[in-house]
């Protein structure tokens, strides 16, 4: 077993200065966020993460969840997935609990969650430009099932996508617009040359078993983290890194559209290092849309009607993202999707390329250092702090869950008042809660 080390000390010292605290006139301390190291990584307390924003953190003996205003995330012990407002989210390290409490890796927590539930991490840019890259083509199939072809069905919903974002407006490049085989690398030539502001890609999963089917959704996979279907850790940095936060909302906002329109089993939103968002330097993901070797979802993929509803998904998912990043509010998703299958089991894709880099996890051994506090991102100040759609979460809710509590809002937007805010909220970025070490 992994030697995990907590650090308590925190706490203690908290209690110790905390009389001090009230006793002066200066500025409210936010409480500590308490951290542990297990095998050199940093892991943070949800409960006390939870506390700082506002939120409630409820236990269970399987998993934990953390609820506020529209928001409602679950973790899962010993697993590397949770739930987003109902949306299978993947994360870079397991969940673990330790006692009553329950530590995520702060990787995960400012690379992959932060950024799907609140937009003060994202790069607010404008959105003009998109680039559509339908996988596959010419001498290569991709994924074939009975009667359908994986580089046909991309080609179509692509093409579909092209003539909804055009005409909402944006201007749209395609890697290819017929039956051609572009290579990956002239993919992404072709995109650093056009220098578009999204590049999205547009795959079908395919699976030796045909029972498997659902959607999923890829982004980058951060340095130093091992991709979804990965265990160790990659510490090449790669232009496709250079948007890590803004991949994982683009990634989230179209897995959540997705999903919910199509009614397919969600997958959920994965990591990967594919080539084709390895190597882009703009906001990227790909997107599975189905599985085609799956009886029912071939039939899906190769009907137009259901085309179209593919790329309408995708489109909104675009549309809810640059919403996310410009801090406006963002309406609801309006269909639920089915249960999610976030164990099964992902087919692997020929053409996407072998990941970069080749280096191992860097596993020290627990040597964390106690200090008072850890640090997290400060409260929204500016934007919309979550996703806008309540939904039941993907994993069953350990105990019942009490009415939501306020997420931290923008007082100029929402109205409210710093007093209906945690005062900590109100003043201080959590970031600056958790200690400085050598490791970070
Ligand atoms: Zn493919």
């Amino acid at each position: 077993m992994i030697l995990r080390n907590i650090l308590f000390k925190s706490s203690a010292l908290f209690l110790l200065l905390f009389p001090f605290f009230i006793l002066t006139a200066a500025p409210a301390k936010a409480p500590q966020i308490r951290y542990t190291f297990d095998l050199g990584r940093k892991y943070l307390s949800l409960r006390d993460i939870a506390s700082f924003y506002g939120l409630k953190f409820v236990l269970g003996q399987s998993a934990c969840e953390i609820t506020g205003n529209k928001l409602r995330a679950s973790f899962v012990f010993d697993k590397r997935y949770g739930a987003v407002n109902g949306i299978t989210v993947h994360y870079l390290n397991a969940i673990y609990k330790k006692g009553q409490e329950v530590f995520i890796a702060e990787q995960d927590f400012f690379s992959v969650l932060d950024p799907i539930v609140r937009s003060n991490s994202l790069k607010n840019q404008k959105i003009r430009t998109i680039m559509l890259d339908p996988g596959h083509g010419g001498k290569d199939n991709g994924a074939q099932g009975k009667k359908f072809k994986e580089k046909d069905v991309a080609l179509d919903v692509a093409r579909k996508l092209r003539d909804i974002l055009t005409a909402s407006g944006y201007k749209v490049i395609m890697t290819r617009e017929t039956d051609v085989f572009p290579t990956l690398e002239d993919r992404t030539n072709k995109c650093n040359a056009a220098r578009p502001d999204l590049f999205i890609s547009i795959h079908c999963n395919g699976a030796g078993n045909p029972g498997i089917n659902g959607v999923e959704t890829f982004r980058m996979t951060p340095v130093g983290a091992a991709s979804t279907s990965d265990s160790q850790a990659k510490f090449t940095r790669c232009p496709g890194n250079i948007f890590d936060n803004n991949n994982s909302r683009l990634a989230f906002e179209i897995q959540q559209s997705l999903a919910r329109t199509t009614r397919q089993i969600d997958r959920g939103v994965k990591h990967a290092r594919f080539y084709v968002i390895r190597n882009v330097s703009c906001p990227a993901v790909l997107v599975e849309t189905g599985f085609i070797t799956n009886p029912v979802e071939e039939m899906l993929l190769g009907n137009p009607v259901r085309q179209l509803t593919i790329a309408k998904s995708i489109a909104e998912g675009i549309k809810r993202y640059q919403a996310a990043i410009s801090g406006s509010p963002i309406a609801a998703v309006p269909e639920q999707t089915q249960q999610p299958a976030p164990a099964a089991q992902t087919a692997s894709d020929s053409t996407k390329k072998a990941p970069a880099g080749n280096n191992n996890g860097n596993n020290k051994t627990g040597n964390g250092q106690g200090t008072q506090s850890a640090q997290l991102p400060q409260p929204d100040t500016k934007k919309d702090p979550s996703p806008a759609s309540p939904a039941p979460p993907s994993i069953p809710a350990p105990t019942p869950v009490p009415p939501s509590l306020p997420m931290p809002q923008d007082p100029k937007k929402s109205g409210s008042t710093a007093s209906s805010q945690p005062a900590q909220a109100a003043k201080a970025d959590v970031r600056d809660m958790i200690p400085q070490t050598k490791d970070d």
